[in-house]
């Protein structure tokens, strides 16, 4: 993967407290929020801790960040709980005391009042903040966020409860970033593209791409099975909006029969939308893929408009006894292959009464691969009013994998299909 992350010149580390955290028990989503939102404002995100609830490792790994990064960014380990001890250190940290504070006592009060609940003593703990911060308002919860400076870096100090850390953020930290540090934001532009990997892509659109990095634009490459979204990038904020829009475009013109969308859309809205326009309903006859085409296909909100059925066929009894798969064609070219799934297709289509019908058939493994066909070989054939063809694929050797990247390729194709984009069958 490349980043982009040069582009940033405000450079910041978080770190995430919690013995959960490091036991798998809590998934760090504290992080990866605030990545994002740090990131699309316009501060690099350089490094990510996780550390145990523990005075030694959180003064460690405070004074570490503090001497490598202008900026800290710290969560959990603010609540009324004993394991709770973020605040001392940081008192011993910054040399500091706990001090009551009024507004905040009040905040509590006001806040267990509305609830109707009695404060505890724990509480009225939470009340009292080191006395060189600067506190950050807490309009969701009880710990309030606090604001530090040393040396010349900045730490902020936020509950670990996700959505109390990001109201903070968003209220009391964001803003005071922005305004000190005047952050551009960054302006992004994704486009998904499916069925072509990471370094053939980069091949074909190398000049391209040198071209805008010429100009001073960043280009990610974020793969994830079965497609790849090129996430193209200005430090300008939205002042170079149409100029990247004009060369997403160029970009999908320069690759069609992978480019699905300019913008994060699935690939199911996409075909869906194309479906819905040339008013065409479709079905599905899956062997490998065990009715997920279909799962995919009518996860989009009003998928009734177009999707009228599927047929789940596993078993080759099923195949010949729902759409009529010749048993000697079944025996003669194996149920994985270009005879299978054109019937598939093209009986189906005539079964369920549709316009067009997809069929998808292959080895997902990890049992029964050969020779002639490995593990991850799939057919998926297209059947339509005027033409039946299908196409062969080599995928990979994990099953999850496999099925996953079958259900992508096969909406994929029906979407070439209706645009009349010439499909790379490679
Ligand atoms: P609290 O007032 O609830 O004690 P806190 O600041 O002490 O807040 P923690 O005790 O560390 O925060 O965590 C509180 C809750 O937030 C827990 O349910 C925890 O699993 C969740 N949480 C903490 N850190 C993270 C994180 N990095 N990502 C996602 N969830 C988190
Ligand atoms: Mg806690």
């Amino acid at each position: 993967m490349r980043l982009d992350s040069y582009f940033y010149p405000m450079q910041v580390e978080i770190i995430s407290i919690g013995d959960e955290l490091l036991i798998g028990q809590t998934i760090n989503t504290n992080a990866s929020w605030l990545g994002s939102e740090l990131s699309l404002g316009g501060v690099s995100v350089r490094k990510c801790t996780v550390i145990a609830d523990v005075k030694d490792h959180i003064t460690a790994a405070i004074d570490s960040a503090m001497k490598s990064f202008p900026l800290v960014i710290m969560t959990g380990g603010l609540g009324p709980t004993k394991d709770d001890i973020t605040k001392d250190v940081l008192c011993s940290y910054f040399d500091t005391e706990l001090v009551e504070n009024e507004q905040v006592l009040e905040r509590i009060k006001d806040y267990f009042e509305k609830r109707g609940r009695p404060m505890l003593e724990s509480n009225n703990l939470q009340a009292s903040l080191p006395e060189k911060c600067t506190v950050l308002f807490n309009n969701y919860g009880t710990a309030s966020g606090m604001w530090f400076e040393k040396n010349g870096s900045i730490l902020v100090s936020l509950p670990g409860v996700p959505y109390e850390m990001k109201g903070i953020f968003l209220e009391e930290v964001f803003p005071r970033l922005k305004e000190r540090f005047s952050l551009n934001g960054i302006y992004h532009i994704t486009v998904m593209t499916q069925g072509i990997g990471e370094s053939f892509l980069a091949e074909k659109i190398g000049a391209w791409e040198d071209k805008i990095r010429a100009e001073g634009f960043g280009l990610a490459y974020l793969p994830s099975p079965g497609s790849v979204r090129l996430r193209l990038s200005s430090d300008q904020g939205e002042r170079n909006k149409d100029k990247i829009q004009a060369y997403m475009e160029e970009l999908v013109a320069l690759i069609p029969s992978y480019a699905y969308s300019i913008g994060e859309v699935s690939l199911s809205e996409v075909v869906g939308g194309l479906l819905r326009k040339q008013k065409l309903t479709v079905g599905t006859v899956e062997s490998c893929t065990g009715g997920k085409l279909s799962g995919e296909i009518i996860s989009v909100p009003g998928s009734s408009d177009y999707f009228l059925g599927g047929l789940v066929t596993y078993s080759n009894d099923m195949k010949s006894s729902l759409v009529d798969v010749p048993v000697e064609i079944l025996n003669e070219q194996g149920a994985v292959s270009k005879e299978v799934v054109k019937l598939m297709a093209e009986n189906g289509r005539s079964k369920l009464n549709t316009d067009i019908c997809i069929s998808v058939s292959g080895i997902s493994g990890p049992e029964g691969g050969s020779d002639d066909k490995p593990v991850g070989t799939v057919w998926i054939g297209i059947s339509t009013s005027e033409v039946c063809d299908a196409y062969h694929f080599t995928f990979g050797g994990n099953r999850e994998r496999n099925i996953q990247i079958s259900v992508l390729t096969a909406l994929n194709l029906l979407r070439c299909k209706l645009l009349g984009v010439e499909i790379e069958n490679k």
